[in-house]
């Protein structure tokens, strides 16, 4: 039984920009490009990564914090660009390249790993998680939506590595700074998962093949790493790793394997295994 077969690696991950890669034995597929080439190959050598083993590139949607370094990578890139129906129509950055559409719910082959497309809810045309799976490993990773649909729900569920934005605290966003309007959009159904929200969700999504919880798109004015973290952990019954709360652990149930929770951040590229 080959288990881990599949890799995560985050570049970044948050409203400054956004760029992650899935690891399978042929290649990678990177997810989203929100940072200029310069940077993503230097986060990219950091862990390890050869720029001429990613093998494409698909996005979530067209926010330019996943976008914004699409058209330089994109003409160094031999590689398929894949993107939803009216996505790449959305952002005049991506006017011009030539993308392969796909509608939410299809799947694609990539590498060797089959990418399940599915709708996420968002404020822009047509936005999507996906599903990674390769001989019996799976990753799931969803991002940028206001809830998790139940097609989401069934697409993320019982991944060995759930990469889930866990974006505010709701009392932080609430009494913060932000004008009425920005924290109406963040808080809509267009928006943003909170923490509490993605907890909620976790405890369906995770299962006992679950190993690797990751919280994404974490933002830097409405939450903390520390925040997100245990609001995950109280949920699925794990414990802080440390008085920092930066990673919590639940052990092994049944069959299962250890439960790692950690969260994502904008300036210090990770890879999960
Ligand atoms: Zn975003
Ligand atoms: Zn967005």
């Amino acid at each position: 039984m080959a288990r881990h077969v599949l890799a995560l690696h985050i570049l970044g991950s948050g409203s400054k920009g956004n760029c992650a890669l899935v690891e399978g034995p042929q290649g990678l597929v990177m997810i989203d490009d929100g940072f200029s080439r310069r940077e993503a190959l230097r986060r990219m050598r950091e862990l390890g990564i050869d720029e001429d083993r990613v093998k494409a590139l698909i996005l979530t949607h067209e926010h330019t914090d996943h976008v914004s370094g699409v058209g330089v990578w994109s003409r160094r890139f031999a590689g398929p660009l894949f993107a939803s129906e009216g996505t790449p129509a959305a952002r005049r950055s991506l006017e011009g390249i030539a993308f392969e559409t796909f509608a939410p719910g299809d799947e694609l082959t990539v590498a060797g790993i089959r990418v399940t497309t599915f709708s996420t809810s968002h404020d822009v045309v047509n936005p999507v998680g996906f599903r990674f799976e390769c001989r019996g490993d799976a990753v799931s990773f969803a991002t940028d939506s206001g809830v998790v649909t139940p097609g989401a729900r069934a697409a993320l569920a019982d991944a060995r590595i759930l990469a889930l934005e866990s974006n505010h605290d709701v009392a932080m966003l609430k009494t913060g700074d932000y004008p009425a309007m920005v924290k109406a959009r963040i808080l809509s159904e267009q928006g943003h998962l909170s923490n509490d929200q993605a907890a909620e969700a976790a405890r369906e999504l995770v299962t006992d093949r679950t190993e690797q919880l990751v919280a994404m798109h974490l933002s830097q004015d409405n939450n903390r790493p520390s925040i997100a973290v245990r609001t995950l952990a109280a949920a699925l019954g794990a414990e802080l790793d440390n008085e920092l709360g930066s990673s919590a652990t639940r052990a092994s149930r049944g069959a299962g394997g250890e439960l790692r929770i950690r969260a994502a951040g904008q300036n210090r590229p990770i890879t999960v295994r």
